[in-house]
């Protein structure tokens, strides 16, 4: 097949198994090189939104998940004392209704191993303990790019796609300097409880019924939901950061974690109580690129290592799902029919990508400052907007973007086979 092009996908992350999987069901012979010696990240919980699940459920990878995963019942937008500010009955109906797809709180574990299945099912290579190194993309546009990786060995690719995250040795090939990560100025501690550890029967029960929870409190907010068929409790705080420069991921101290939380709603503070142990993990971003591919039309970024993000619309994994799935569209042979057209197509791939990706990002910097308010007129202000629609249809912009109906609409109604198709169809007219 004339359009059989050879792809090495650095990074076997949610973005770069996306990419593998929609690029080998477009024909093309795919090899990931991920440096981990096996893939099995420490566990933490993952919101998956309709605009990634969608795409989950065409691969055939969702229902290899399906019974792991929650879907929150409600949707609740706490103060930092637990008064309700905002709650969303019925939030699980009314994604289905109004996307056509799930919202899923899921074990990262699960997915990737989930990812990881159908990639190889579909003719994948997936190599392990592959740290790659160096990119060298050849002196001409259409030249095969070398891929090394530590211990010697040379890969030769038609097309590298870079999704080896926030540290991205891609990114830094593509630019040809270092080109460390930002701080955000927060951290997240993060949490997973097994419902072993919970022994009071209100928080086994809150556990136990999928609900997503969120507590806004000054400088710093939390978000709470079940995993595992509700067998697992997922808590992430959300606060200023503390960490030494330098350091990117630390156990956290349990004494020092309650401490900031000391005031808050007494739900909260008991459930951390049952916490044993934690992890800090700074939050970095970085500068918006001018491109995410290279002159030569042969290396190409998604995911973290070219839009890295605040967790705070949980959109990091699920618009890197989108990045990997609209690569893979592109390429597709209705799409793609000789290696001569990869510079327009990669072209095409950033304009569909791009613009969306960093304005997520931004998004989240937003949402930031709506759920770290300071008690003052601004947080008046807010509680005033929020509470004025509690128990209402929501109408306007909503400082919880979670069920804002401008916003929500534009981060879970994206439908990546639709853009492509549309995008197609118009570069042909
Ligand atoms: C606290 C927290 C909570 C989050 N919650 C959510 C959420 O609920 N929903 C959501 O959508 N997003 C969430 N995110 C964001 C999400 O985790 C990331 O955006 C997502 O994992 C990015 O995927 P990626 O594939 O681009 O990068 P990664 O997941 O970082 O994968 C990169 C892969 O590349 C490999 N790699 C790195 N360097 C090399 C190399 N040189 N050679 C070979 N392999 C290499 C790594 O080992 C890794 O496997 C959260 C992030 C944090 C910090």
């Amino acid at each position: 097949m004339e359009h059989q092009l050879d792809i090495v996908v650095v990074g076997a992350g949610l973005s770069g198994l996306a990419a593998s999987i929609q690029c080998a069901l477009s024909g093309h012979l795919v090899m990931v090189l991920e440096s981990a010696r096996e893939l099995a990240e420490i566990g933490a919980g993952l919101q998956l939104t309709p605009n990634a699940t969608r795409l989950l459920q065409q691969w055939g990878v969702y229902d290899t998940v399906k019974d792991q995963v929650c879907e929150p019942a409600t949707l609740t937008v706490l103060n930092y004392q637990g008064k309700v500010l905002a709650q969303e009955d019925g939030f699980d109906n009314n994604i289905r209704r109004k996307y056509g797809a799930p919202f899923s709180d899921c074990h990262r574990v699960d997915l990737q191993q989930a990812l990881v299945k159908r990639a190889k099912e579909l003719g994948v290579r997936v190599i392990l303990s592959a740290k790659v190194t160096s990119i060298d993309v050849g002196n001409a546009p259409g030249s095969q790019a070398e891929v090394a990786i530590e211990g010697g060995n040379i890969y030769d690719a038609d097309l590298v796609v870079g999704a080896d995250g926030l540290w991205s040795t891609c990114r830094s090939s593509f630019l040809g300097r270092r080109d460390p990560p930002l701080p955000t100025g927060d951290l997240a501690y993060r949490i997973v409880l097994n419902i072993n550890q919970i022994k009071d029967p209100k928080l086994r029960g809150m556990v136990q019924n999928p609900a997503c929870r969120f507590w806004a409190g000054p400088d710093a907010h939390v978000v709470a939901y079940s995993m595992r068929s509700g067998n697992m409790y997922n808590v992430v705080l959300l606060v200023p950061d503390d960490l030494e420069e330098g350091v990117a991921r630390t156990a956290g101290d349990l004494d020092e974690m309650r401490k900031l939380f000391e005031g808050w709603d007494p739900v909260l503070t008991q459930l951390l109580e049952c916490v044993d142990r934690v992890d800090k993990w700074k939050l970095m971003h970085r500068k918006e690129m001018e491109s995410w591919v290279n002159p030569h039309s042969n290396l190409v970024l998604i995911g973290d290592s070219c839009h890295p993000m605040l967790p705070y619309l949980a959109q990091g994994a699920n618009s890197s799902i989108e990045d990997g799935a609209v690569l893979g569209l592109l390429l597709a042979p209705e799409n793609f029919t000789s290696k001569e057209q990869l510079p327009e197509t990669l072209q095409l791939f950033q304009q569909l990508r791009k613009a969306r990706g960093e304005a997520i990002a931004r998004e989240t910097f937003k949402q930031r400052k709506d759920f770290h308010m300071r008690n003052g007129p601004e947080q008046e202000k807010r509680d005033e907007l929020m509470l004025g629609q509690l128990g209402k249809e929501l109408d306007g912009a909503f400082p919880s973007r979670w069920t804002c109906p401008e916003v929500q609409p534009w981060l879970y109604g994206y439908d990546a086979v639709k853009e492509v198709q549309a995008a197609v169809k118009s570069t042909k007219t």
